[in-house]
């Protein structure tokens, strides 16, 4: 949708634009010749600046920001915001143009179009909001463990390219979360919603979206800050208690800025060039006899996809226990509804080189997970949680929070976005308006 000249004019003092500004845009903008995304680009840039805003030709190190090859896509614009401030006029924008967006923090998900959009949509890229103080944390930043100068460490993501926005909101799984809980258990969001608000969610201020905000993805607005709680003592603790594995250790590296704190198990083997990338999640109680059919299934499968594609299938073991969830309670709770008991997060993860092959080899995955539940089941030990971080775009990870749950994120939904523009414009995720 073009905005007429008098829309335009209407919006114009909030996006600082003056009235020959608006003059000269509207002049420009030819309704018959022009899609609205292509406009809505076009004033992008001129109220944020072309060092904000890239338009075609774009900039391919940018475009190529997400991890799988099968999400790579080219928007019409990607805006680069360098505080709340512009991502409250980016939403501005694409609300008066009513045009498709999406928002990219690490582009760490394998899910095509949850952080990237063709040619008909936005993509509000947050990697330069990347701002790391000691009770601040940018929507970009890596935070697997993270320091900075002083000796604090958050929890974070397993690998260190995982971005802080997608791990956070989904819930956020580190190894030390079994004792220390998700990622998600920060002090506080700051959030610019739809209608272009900043605001604070906290366990004193908007406590509802709080609450929201620990799994429920991006369904209530662009979140701009992360405060997250710091796990002190926890080096001193593993140094107190080690591991009984000698295979295992922990190194620290101290700078002057920063301190890192690395888990290593082994040396990885080289990654071969791979692509194109797909998880999937799955939940069950724990049980060795069950996990030894589930794996005696799996390797017969991954053995098969190899042989016929190249495939490279991997599962993750993720223990849970209900520590990891009185811990959440205790931060003020979160909409996951995970079971208090113990409890293991399965997660496969296939990637491949050739696009030809998307359809057998994610078929799968599809056709291991369908498996794993049957037996689990059987055995008396699914468990219908899915974790969000770690599903496929075909799975309904929301749904698996259980229907109270699941109306208390629509009401939150409801109350911060009431025009539903994170569901009608937002081109993926795991949206409220699909779950
Ligand atoms: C190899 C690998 C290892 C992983 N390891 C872990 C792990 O150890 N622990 C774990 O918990 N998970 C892990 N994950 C899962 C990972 O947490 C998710 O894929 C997560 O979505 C990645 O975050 P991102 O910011 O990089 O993703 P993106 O692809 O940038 O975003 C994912 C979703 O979040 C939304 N989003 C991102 N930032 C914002 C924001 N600021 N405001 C509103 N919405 C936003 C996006 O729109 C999108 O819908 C892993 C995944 C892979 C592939």
């Amino acid at each position: 949708m073009i905005p007429t000249p008098q829309e335009m004019s209407a919006a114009a003092p909030e996006l600082g634009l003056d009235v020959a500004q608006v003059k000269s845009l509207s002049s420009q903008i030819d309704v018959a010749k022009f899609p609205a995304v292509y406009a809505a680009c076009t004033v992008a840039q001129l109220v944020l600046g072309q060092v904000q805003v890239d338009t075609v030709p774009l900039n391919q190190t940018v475009v190529d920001g997400n991890w799988s090859e099968a999400c790579v896509a080219s928007p019409s614009c990607i805006v680069q915001p360098r505080s709340a401030k512009d991502v409250a006029l980016a939403l501005k924008i694409i609300k008066l143009f009513q045009v498709k967006f999406a928002v990219r923090s690490g582009g760490h998900s394998p899910n095509p179009g949850w952080s990237s959009i063709d040619s008909r949509g936005i993509l509000i890229d947050m990697s330069k909001l990347n701002g790391i103080s000691v009770s601040r944390n940018g929507p970009s930043s890596v935070v697997s463990v993270v320091l900075d100068g002083q000796c604090v460490f958050v929890i974070g993501g397993c690998i260190p390219d995982v971005g802080v926005g997608g791990l956070i909101l989904g819930g956020g799984y580190f190894h030390i979360s079994p004792n220390f809980g998700l990622a998600a258990n920060v002090n506080n969001f700051e959030v610019v919603t739809a209608d272009r608000q900043f605001i604070n969610a906290n366990a004193k201020q908007n406590s509802d979206l709080f609450w929201a905000l620990k799994g429920g993805r991006p369904n209530f607005g662009i979140i701009t800050r992360f405060n997250l709680n710091t796990v002190l003592d926890a080096f001193g603790e593993w140094q107190k208690n080690g591991a009984s594995d000698p295979k295992s250790n922990i190194a620290l590296v101290i700078g002057l800025d920063a301190i890192t704190v690395g888990l290593i198990y082994a040396e990885p083997p080289a990654p071969p060039a791979i692509f194109e990338h797909d998880y999937r999640a799955f939940s069950s109680r724990i049980d060795t006899e069950l996990t030894k059919k589930m794996y005696s299934f799996w390797v017969e499968k991954a053995l098969a996809v190899r042989e016929s594609t190249g495939a490279v299938q991997t599962f993750v073991l993720q223990h849970i226990g209900p520590a990891l969830v009185q811990y959440g309670a205790q931060r003020g709770g979160n909409p996951l509804g995970i079971p208090s008991i113990p409890q293991q997060w399965w997660t496969t993860l296939i990637d491949w080189q050739d696009a030809a092959d998307d359809d057998i080899v994610r078929s799968v995955s599809i056709e291991t997970t369908k498996r794993w539940a049957s037996l689990a089941a059987d055995s008396g030990c699914q468990i219908p949680f899915l974790y969000i971080n770690d599903a496929s775009r075909d799975q309904n990870p929301l749904n698996s929070y259980g229907p109270a749950n699941l109306a208390k994120l629509r009401k939150v939904a409801a109350k911060y976005d009431p025009e539903q523009m994170f569901q009608k414009l937002q081109n993926g995720g795991f949206l409220l308006s699909k779950a």
